[in-house]
């Protein structure tokens, strides 16, 4: 740079001083030459014409001539010399060179005076450029010279320029087009300028600088990279054990370890964290540590023992460094037989929530280990940390999903998952069984084609009402709807449908079971309690009536006349009970016989049967030729009545008895009673009130009414 500084100053003052010498100095410097070579000459033509003069005089031409050719000898550039009369006409001439005729000539007269007297002129002729040339062939030399010199300091410079600014420059931009293209193993020479040298240092500084930011970031790069391919494998690989593989040779190399181990941090009963190791470098050295790495790759390796590097790094939940170990190996929980640990780190790895989840520990780094180089990895020890969690919870997971897989394929009931577009997603073995499809028929293809046409279209509507309104009617409590087989044979189902919403996804899960049996059956067992029911009544109604007459027997007496007096006691209202006997209906018996007897009494019931026809009144046959009419709601009068009723009833049937002392028909003796019982009354008391009134009826002869409150009513 100091060259280029004055070396183009130079340039110009050399030029400029070229240019002053060649266009103002050199036509001086010729005039002024030319002048005094004039003079020079008039000087010498004086000489001449003095000896001119004196051999005139004396008519000594040869003095002359001799004169004149040492004259000529020593002036080149004269073309003659010639003697003039005063007249100004050639007289002789003296000299005639042989020089070709010239145009710059210059004429030098010199008058011949002899006592006062001008005799004539000598008149020389003289070539002014050959007078000049060897003056201005001289100065030409210098000129070249000075040219020359130029010209030579011109290359110098260009060659410095070229060896100290050029060269430089040129390898300096093609460094740097190198170093634009990554390339920084160029460095540059020193040169002697010294600024450039500063450049050309800087430079390099800065290349180096370059060339270390690049393998800082290439390494960075490649621990990302790793990184990237530990969670690439982390979701695509299933073999667990093979990405921690990965991991620990990636750290490995990272690191420049010779060996290592990657630990689940866990804890026992007592809250205290162990190490379950996850994966460790082979450097079994026996029988022990070769069945201690095969337990690894089992899975069953804990180190418990936390009372070492190891541990500490555990506890205190920081990076252990140490890179000059304890030469006994026992006392780092080493056993014996370990390759020597010539430098260890112990890093413990967070998830994103900083809780304690992992624990790489790796050893005989080459250059050992600092914080730099651990930190440098922080990137590592993160995702680590992260991946050892997300594979413990992955593999909760996918217990769970295992689990809730065998729950669903091993459920006895269909279950059915779709999207909120009625796609099916999932559809258990349960499912294959009801619907007559196999899964893979049905996966990704719309719920109704498991229905009839007509939910089918309900079915749309549905879920197109539900996600409008956020109701779908067979959410909730199970419903019972028509499915279709894939045979299409339609079917009652049980469906309940949840819905899992997981974000902005919407799923629903059915779960469905075919109660088409249970409906078929149900439906059997209506028929079959219909039928038990109607023949329930039948054996109800048998059981209450009496088998001879049809009417109410003793059963249904009894039953009805405790409620009537309950009912009637409940309401304060009046009971009435007759009662009547066939009289003689042994004599009837006798005579007629007792199938006749039979017929006499089935007769007698059918013909008073219609008279109560009232709700409550119950006629009954009491036993043998004896009944009873149980009156609801009635007092003693209108009690009577009915048996009045019912003796004409009788009388009017005349049924014939020849051998009655009574009358030559069947006649009957009635009995009525009545009472408004209370909580005290009993059946037998009404019954008893009753039976006297008919006794005395009897007693009375027969064929008569007797209330127990009007005595005798007919005689
Ligand atoms: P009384 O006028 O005093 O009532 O005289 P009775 O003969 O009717 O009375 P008794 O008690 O002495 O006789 C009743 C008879 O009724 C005895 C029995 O042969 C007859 N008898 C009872 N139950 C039946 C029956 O179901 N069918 C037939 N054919 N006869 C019956
Ligand atoms: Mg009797
Ligand atoms: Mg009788």
């Amino acid at each position: 740079m100091k060259f280029i500084k004055y070396y183009i100053p130079f340039l110009f003052v050399m030029g400029s001083l070229a240019i002053i010498l060649h266009f103002f100095w050199l036509p001086y410097y010729i005039d002024n030459e030319l002048q005094s070579s004039l003079a020079h000459e008039q000087e010498k033509t004086r000489l001449i014409s003095d000896t001119v003069l004196s051999a005139m005089l004396s008519g000594d031409l040869a003095e002359l001539h001799t004169m004149l050719d040492s004259v000529v000898e020593n002036n080149v550039a004269w073309n003659s010399v010639i003697l003039m009369k005063v007249d100004g006409t050639q007289l002789y001439p003296l000299f005639k060179s042989v020089l070709p005729p010239s145009d710059t000539v210059s004429i030098i007269k010199y008058p011949l005076i002899y006592n006062e007297q001008k005799l004539g002129n000598i008149q020389v002729q003289t070539d002014i450029d050959s007078l000049v040339a060897p003056k201005l062939q001289k100065l030409q030399h210098l000129e070249l010279l000075v040219l020359a010199s130029s010209f030579l300091i011109m290359l110098i410079g260009v060659f410095l320029q070229n060896k100290f600014i050029h060269n430089p420059l040129k390898k300096l931009s093609i460094a740097s087009s190198k170093i634009a293209e990554g390339d920084f193993m160029m460095p540059l020479p020193k040169t002697s300028d010294t600024v450039l040298t500063k450049f050309v240092e800087n430079f390099n500084h800065m290349r180096n600088d370059l060339k270390h930011r690049e393998n800082q970031i290439m390494r960075q790069q490649m621990i990302q990279d790793s990184v990237h391919n530990m969670q690439s494998k982390f979701l695509t690989v299933q073999d667990t054990g093979a990405v921690y593989c990965d991991m620990l040779d990636t750290l490995l190399e990272l690191s420049e370890s010779h060996f290592g181990l990657i630990g689940e941090v866990k804890y026992d009963e007592k809250n205290q964290p162990y190490l379950k190791i996850l994966v460790m470098t082979n450097i079994a050295w026996d029988i022990p540590s070769r069945n201690m790495f095969e337990s690894v790759i089992k899975g069953e390796l804990n180190f418990t023992n936390i009372d070492n590097l190891l541990g500490q790094a555990l506890i205190t939940g920081r990076n252990v460094i140490d890179n000059k170990p304890e030469v006994d190996l026992l006392s780092l929980g080493l056993s014996k037989g370990h390759p020597e640990l010539k430098s260890f780190a112990g890093i413990p790895m967070y998830n994103g929530k900083q809780q304690l989840t992992g624990m790489v520990a790796l050893a005989n780094a080459k250059n050992g280990y600092t914080d730099n180089s651990i930190s440098e990895l922080n990137i590592i020890w993160n995702a680590i940390g992260n991946l050892i969690d997300a594979f413990h919870r992955k593999e909760l997971l996918s217990d769970r999903e295992a689990h809730l897989r065998a729950i669903v394929d091993n459920a006895v009931d269909g279950i059915i998952v779709i999207d909120s577009n009625g796609t099916v997603l999932t559809f258990n073995p349960a499912a294959e069984e009801i619907f007559g499809y196999n899964e893979s028929e049905v996966i990704n293809q719309c719920i109704t084609i498991l229905m009839p046409p007509m939910y089918a279209l309900h079915y749309k509507e549905d879920i197109a009402t539900h996600i409008n309104n956020g109701r779908l009617e067979l959410i909730g409590s199970s419903k019972e709807i028509k499915g279709m087989r894939r045979n299409g044979e339609e079917f009652f189902m049980e469906v309940s449908v949840a819905e899992v919403k997981t974000g902005t996804i919407r799923h629903f899960t059915g779960i469905v079971r075919d109660i088409s049996k249970r409906k078929e059956q149900e439906s059997q067992l209506l028929a079959a309690q219909a039928i038990l029911s109607k023949n329930n009544d039948q054996l109800l109604g048998l059981s209450l009536r009496d088998g001879l007459t049809g009417i109410a027997n003793r059963r249904c007496f009894d039953e009805t006349l405790d409620s009537e007096i309950k009912r009637a006691t409940r309401l304060g209202s009046s009971l009435s009970l007759i009662m009547f006997d066939i009289d003689h209906f042994k004599l009837y018996n006798d005579y007629y016989g007792h199938v006749e007897g039979d017929n006499c009494l089935t007769s007698l019931a059918n013909s008073i049967a219609d008279i109560f026809k009232r709700d409550g009144d119950l006629l009954a046959r009491y036993g043998g030729e004896e009944f009873a009419v149980i009156l609801p709601m009635t007092n003693n009068e209108v009690a009577t009545k009915f048996a009045e009723v019912v003796h004409e009833k009788i009388e009017m049937l005349a049924l014939p008895h020849a051998k009655s002392p009574t009358a030559p028909h069947v006649t009957v003796s009635l009995g009525v009673a009545s009472l408004k019982p209370n909580k005290n009354t009993t059946a037998s008391e009404l019954i008893k009130l009753a039976d006297e009134a008919l006794y005395c009826a009897k007693s009375e002869g027969r064929n008569q009414v007797y209330s127990s409150n009007m005595k005798l009513i007919n005689a």
